[in-house]
């Protein structure tokens, strides 16, 4: 299972995923939104390992709290709110457990897009972060279903989660800033789904 530490060296090793990529998310932001997104995830990451670098956390759900009210406090925008509900509702649905294992992955990944979904009321097909995360819990309910560990959960919801994100290219905004180009936002990746792919992406390469 994923410890206290172990979530901890993930959530770091997901930071230094944003800023090598913090560019790019810039760029895709200029093309539909205001060309910060990729600013404001480095700022809200770059926090988050000021905060985990001391240790002292009990619980990956007492890590991924302190992730969540630092990201509410320094990503600011749409996105700000919206990761900060999500890392905030993944740790109340693991609770105290002392170590993540597969179900309890696939139930973090369940909280964070009910909350994602609360605060933004964004559905798929919408052009958001959510195009990414839904089909990521889809894909870890399954794994958990099938006996998965949480290598294994969080593996299949990464992959779905990178699918889900190059699924925003063809589709026209209907949430955010990038609504406001109405069908000018088609042919451009989200920004949102984008950084959600990669935090996925490197949470299973290291939490997995
Ligand atoms: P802002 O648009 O305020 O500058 P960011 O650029 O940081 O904020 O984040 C933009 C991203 O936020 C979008 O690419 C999209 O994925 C996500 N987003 C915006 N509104 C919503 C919403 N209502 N629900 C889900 N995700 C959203
Ligand atoms: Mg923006
Ligand atoms: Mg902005």
């Amino acid at each position: 299972g994923c410890t206290a530490e172990r979530l901890a060296l993930a959530l770091r090793a997901a930071a230094a995923v944003i800023a090598v990529h913090r560019d790019e998310l810039v760029e895709l932001d200029r093309a539909i939104g205001d060309a910060d997104h990729g600013e404001n995830m480095h700022r809200g990451f770059t926090a988050v390992v000021a905060k985990l670098v001391g240790g002292g956390f009990d619980t990956p759900g007492a890590v991924l709290k302190v992730t969540a009210t630092t990201l509410i406090s320094t990503v600011g925008g749409a996105s700000g709110p919206l990761y900060g509900t999500a890392f905030l509702r993944a740790s109340t649905a693991l609770g105290d457990t002392s170590e993540v294992d597969g179900p309890g992955a696939a139930a973090a990944l369940r909280g964070a897009l009910d909350g994602v979904v609360a605060r933004g009321k964004a559905e798929v097909g919408d052009k958001t972060m959510v195009d990414a995360l839904a089909p990521a819990v889809e894909a870890a309910k399954a794994a958990a279903e099938a006996g998965g560990d949480v290598a294994a959960v969080l593996a299949v919801a990464a992959e779905a989660g990178e699918r889900g994100a190059e699924s925003t290219v063809p589709l026209v905004a209907r949430k955010g800033r990038a609504s406001y180009l109405g069908e000018r936002s088609a042919g451009h990746l989200d920004p949102g789904a984008r950084s959600t792919a990669l935090l996925l992406r490197a949470l299973a390469d290291e939490a997995g």
